[in-house]
């Protein structure tokens, strides 16, 4: 598998592209490499783990070396990558359609999969209409962006929205740039929030944007209370469902699905690369929002839209995984059952209310060096987070068990974290 793929060297024209380097190129090459000497040196230099899934025997990966690798931290929370009616549909789709769309959805790049799976996110979240985007950022970039930069209340209104403050960099993204004043409230903080919808402009168009399931801290997001508000304050509701879709709600349709509030949000965004374990993004709303959007987004119009190949994927995990609430009790089940161990074995668990589990370490190069450690040693990954994705001082590594992780796996995981946890205490002191 590694050897077909090994990666070809770019390098062989190189003198003759220096000779032609301008000025402004030699000094932004300087300027790239202090800045990337600057990150090394704080320790956020990041740097990739390459390694090969394998469909069949997931959660396990292959390495470089051809070292099978236990993975802990993917987000194909379902294992729905892997799964055969996902595989068969993307399949039979390349041979009917081939590999890539050929052009934007206004470009003869949309199939009856791309309708039919719009129509399936929308039917999934009780909403009357769907769009699809290339990627879960780039439905929040674009849909944020172009809704703020209307003017639903005349010309002298700006938009006021409220942020949750650990909103994901996606939504942020669509914030930034827009003419919106954008206020941040303290995270799942109904008091904050309240405060800060009371002082705004009483005539100004309002939203509000957060998310269910935060996946740094593994919490959610009060809906019912935000609706709330939204309500009392005449805000619209932005939600990013995208650690959720899939996974929450009798039939995957979220967190706003299983606490019935579903109906209350104005626009769901979701992903359908992580629990349906395929790509691309979408929003499900109001019918002729989601048409502007369709009609006005750049981050839309001017994209070459999904691969058939994946939106037949996605169409088919949706739809499978919408049934299959085995899989999803599953993946509860598990989640519980690695945060038992984690107790049991006195490792220091983050409290999570979701079917992630956080571990605390508090270091930047111990987290790293924790993980560094589980790869080599015990052949096994899991993601080390750092700053800036979390604040100095909270550096943890973050565990998704999937429905396939078994018991003996999370055996082997306890004993190698122990074993390294100890090491670094006895180093430190
Ligand atoms: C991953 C993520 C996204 C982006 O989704 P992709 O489909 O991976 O682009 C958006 N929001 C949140 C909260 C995420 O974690």
């Amino acid at each position: 598998m590694w050897r077909c793929f090994s990666a070809a060297t770019g390098l062989r024209h190189r003198e003759t592209e220096i000779d032609r380097m301008s000025a402004a190129m030699i000094a932004f090459e300087a300027y790239c490499r202090v800045a990337l000497d600057d990150i090394r040196a704080q320790g956020r230099y990041r740097e990739f783990t390459p390694l090969c899934k394998q469909a069949a025997r997931f959660p396990y990966y292959s390495s470089a070396n051809g070292r099978e690798v236990l993975v802990w931290s993917a987000n194909d929370y379902l294992a729905m990558g892997g799964h055969p009616a996902v595989i068969e549909a993307s399949c039979a789709a390349a041979r009917e359609m081939g590999a890539g769309a050929g052009g934007t959805r206004n470009i003869s790049g949309t199939s009856p999969v791309h309708d039919a799976l719009e129509a399936e996110l929308a039917s999934l979240h009780g909403k009357p209409a769907a769009l699809l985007f290339t990627s879960g950022f780039v439905s929040n970039q674009a849909a944020l962006s172009t809704i703020l930069a209307s003017r639903p209340a005349g010309k002298d209104q700006l938009w006021q929205v409220f942020s949750d403050e650990k909103n994901h960099a996606s939504m942020i993204a669509g914030l930034k740039g827009t003419p919106a004043h954008v206020q941040i409230f303290r995270h799942n903080d109904m008091g904050h929030l309240e405060a800060l919808l009371k002082a705004a402009p009483e005539g100004a168009p309002k939203l509000i944007a957060f998310e269910s399931v935060y996946s740094m801290d593994a919490d959610i997001a009060p809906l019912a209370s935000i609706c709330d508000l939204a309500e009392a304050y005449g805000a619209m509701t932005y939600l990013d469902e995208v650690h959720a879709v899939g996974m929450y709600g009798p039939s995957g349709g979220g967190v706003s699905e299983r606490d019935g509030v579903a109906h209350r949000i104005d626009i769901i965004e979701g992903t359908l690369a992580k629990g349906f374990g395929c790509h691309g993004g979408y929003i499900a709303g109001q019918t002729e929002v989601v048409d502007y959007i369709r009609s006005v987004a750049p981050g839309f119009i001017f994209t070459t839209s999904m691969p058939p190949t994946t939106a037949a994927a996605a169409l088919a995990s949706v739809r499978h995984v919408r049934g299959d609430q085995a899989r999803r009790d599953k993946l509860f089940e598990r989640a519980e059952a690695l945060k038992r161990r984690f107790d049991a074995a006195g490792l220091p668990r983050i409290a999570s209310v979701s079917h992630i589990v956080p571990l605390h370490v508090g270091d930047a190069a111990l987290c790293k060096e924790v993980s560094r450690r589980l790869l080599e040693e015990f052949g096994m990954y899991a993601t080390p987070i750092n700053y800036p994705t979390v604040p100095r001082g909270q550096e943890r590594l973050r565990f998704t068990p999937t429905p396939v992780h078994t018991d003996a796996m999370m055996d082997r995981l306890v004993t190698a974290l122990v074993a390294i946890m100890k090491q670094s205490q006895r180093k430190a002191a």
